[in-house]
């Protein structure tokens, strides 16, 4: 069965192809023309239903054979900033703003408060829509935000993000030590066998 997804980040799909080698993976873009989606949810968990169900539906237009469409949706929360960024992670420090802004804009807002490091957490929400309904799983990778920014590895808040049982940022470590621990390869695992077993 193919799975389609939801969005056209290079990284996300290698990423997902990596894991999912059983099946075909490819961007829904490789089947319908691109389209914007407002995600206008609540949670990870309504954005990421939204964007699937979305994806979903045009391409059952187009497509004449059985497909599951999976969608994430992911972001960073600081409970002793009032769960600052969450859902608008991707878009902190204004509608288009750079990874780089976001990052800098939430260590800003980390020495405003006056902390030098706190608890954090990611979140990655997944979205599987089949023909036999929809379902989704969640992922977590807890850890401390500081307020500066260390290495150049990952992407996002990486760089400020130290994950529990470690001393470096994940701007620091190893790609292969954050795809252990990551968020998204959790619901990954899970969306994984949410798919294996329809
Ligand atoms: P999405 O693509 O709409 O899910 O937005 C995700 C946003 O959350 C990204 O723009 C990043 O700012 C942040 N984010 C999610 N996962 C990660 C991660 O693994 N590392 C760093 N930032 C992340």
């Amino acid at each position: 069965m193919k799975i389609i997804l939801a969005s056209g980040n290079p990284g996300k799909i290698r990423e997902i192809s990596a894991y999912c080698n059983k099946n075909e993976v490819l961007p829904y873009s490789d089947i319908v023309e691109k389209f914007d989606v407002i995600e206008d949810g609540k949670s990870f968990q309504e954005n990421a239903i939204i964007k699937a169900k979305a994806v979903y539906d045009k391409v059952r237009e187009k497509l004449d054979e059985p497909f599951v469409v999976l969608a994430d949706d992911s972001g960073i929360t600081v409970p002793a900033l009032g769960n600052i960024p969450g859902i608008y992670s991707a878009r902190f420090a204004g509608e288009g703003a750079t990874d780089k802004e976001n990052l800098y804009k939430l260590i800003d807002e980390l020495k405003q408060a006056g902390f030098a490091h706190t608890p954090a957490y990611y979140t990655a929400a997944m979205a599987i829509v089949t023909p036999k309904g929809t379902f989704t799983v969640h992922g977590w990778m807890h850890g401390e935000v500081i307020d500066e920014a260390k290495g150049e590895k990952g992407f996002g808040y990486d760089p400020m993000f130290i994950p529990e049982g470690y001393e470096n940022t994940l701007g620091e470590l190893d790609h292969d030590v954050k795809e252990k621990l990551s968020h998204r390869s959790k619901a990954l695992e899970l969306a994984k066998t949410v798919i294996e077993t329809l």
